[in-house]
C-alpha cells in the first residue's frame, strides 16, 4: 500500500532503503550494525525491505591505501570489483546475526533500460524477498562507463522503488534533512514536507557533489526525489542514524508526498524502461 504520508512508513508492505557511502565506509563502516537492526526490525513487522547500499569504491578507497576516490575510471573500477565484495560480506556478517542471508544484486543503467534484464531483475528481486532473503543492490560499477553511469545510488533507488513497486523509498545519508539553503546559512531551515506540485527551484539545493567518499549530495536527493514522487512513490530524505525512527514511521528527514498516479507501471517511466515478457 503506497505511503502516502510519512507514519505509513511504518505499515507499508515494500520499502526501499538507500544508504550512501559516507555513511557505512572507512570510519563510518560500524553503522552497518544500526542499520541491520533497523532493517531486521522493519521485517519483522511483515516488512519487505530492498537495500540499495553505495560504498563499494568508498570501502576499496580505505582498504587500499587510495587516499580518494580514484580520478580515472579503471581504478574506480577496479576499486568497485574490491570494495564491492568486502562492502556485502560486511553486511551479511552482521545479518547472520539474525540468520538473514544477503542477496547481492548488481545493475547497469541498460539493464534498467532494456525489457529483458529489467524483468529479469525484478524476478530475481521479488523471488529473493520471497525467499527471505535480503536483496543488496549497487550499480555495477566494474563495468559501468561514464557515459552509461546511473551516476549516483540515489537515482538507481528512485528506479528500483518504481522496477519493484515499492511503496516508499528511504534515502539515508549524513543530513538528516533537506534545508532550504546550505544549512550553514543564515535563515537555511529543514524541509518538512514536498507536496508532489512543489516548485523545487525555491530551494537552493547546491550543485552535484563528488567527492571522496561519493556522489551525490542535497540536489542529487531531491531530484531522485521528485523522481519517485512523481510516479505515486512517497520519499524519506534522513540521516542513517535516523534509520530505526524512519522506519517506525516518526517524524523525521524531509517527507516527499507521493502524487496521486492511475498506475504507476502505465506512467511516463515505463516509457522509457519498458517492461517485458518474462523469460
Ligand atoms: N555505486 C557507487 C559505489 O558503490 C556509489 C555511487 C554513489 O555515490 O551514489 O561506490
Amino acid at each position: 500500500m503506497t505511503a502516502y504520508v510519512r507514519g505509513d512508513l511504518a505499515t507499508a508492505k515494500r520499502i526501499v532503503v538507500k544508504v550512501g557511502s559516507s555513511s557505512i565506509s572507512g570510519d563510518a563502516a560500524w553503522r552497518i550494525e544500526s542499520l541491520v537492526d533497523a532493517m531486521i526490525g522493519a521485517r519483522s513487522r511483515g516488512q519487505e525491505i530492498i537495500l540499495v547500499s553505495s560504498g563499494a569504491i568508498a570501502t576499496a578507497v580505505s582498504l587500499m591505501d587510495l587516499g580518494e576516490k580514484p580520478a580515472d575510471l579503471a581504478t574506480q573500477q577496479a576499486a568497485a570489483a574490491v570494495g564491492q565484495n568486502v562492502l556485502l560480506w560486511r553486511w551479511q556478517s552482521s545479518l547472520d546475526r539474525f540468520g538473514v542471508l544477503a542477496g547481492q544484486v548488481l545493475l547497469t543503467l541498460s539493464d534498467m533500460q532494456n525489457p529483458t534484464p529489467r524483468s529479469n531483475a525484478r524476478r530475481a528481486i521479488d523471488k529473493l524477498l520471497d525467499l527471505g532473503v535480503l536483496p543488496i543492490v549497487n550499480e555495477n560499477d566494474t563495468v559501468a562507463t561514464h557515459e552509461i553511469r546511473f551516476g549516483d545510488n540515489d537515482r538507481l533507488s528512485a528506479l528500483v522503488a518504481q522496477l519493484t513497486k515499492a511503496d516508499a523509498l528511504v534515502l539515508l545519508s549524513d543530513i538528516t534533512a533537506l534545508y532550504t539553503a546550505p544549512p550553514d546559512r543564515p535563515g537555511s531551515r529543514p524541509i518538512d514536507v514536498v507536496a508532489p506540485d512543489a516548485d523545487l527551484t525555491e530551494f537552493e539545493f547546491g550543485g552535484k557533489v563528488v567527492n571522496s567518499v561519493g556522489t551525490g549530495g542535497a540536489a542529487t536527493k531531491a531530484s531522485a526525489a521528485r523522481l519517485a514522487q512523481d510516479h505515486g512513490i512517497g520519499v524519506l530524505v534522513t540521516s542513517a542514524d535516523n534509520a530505526a525512527g524512519a522506519l517506525n514511521g516518526e517524524h523525521v528527514g524531509t517527507w516527499f508526498e507521493p502524487a496521486h498516479v492511475e498506475s504507476p507501471l502505465t506512467d511516463a517511466l515505463s516509457v522509457i524502461l519498458q517492461d517485458a515478457p518474462e523469460e
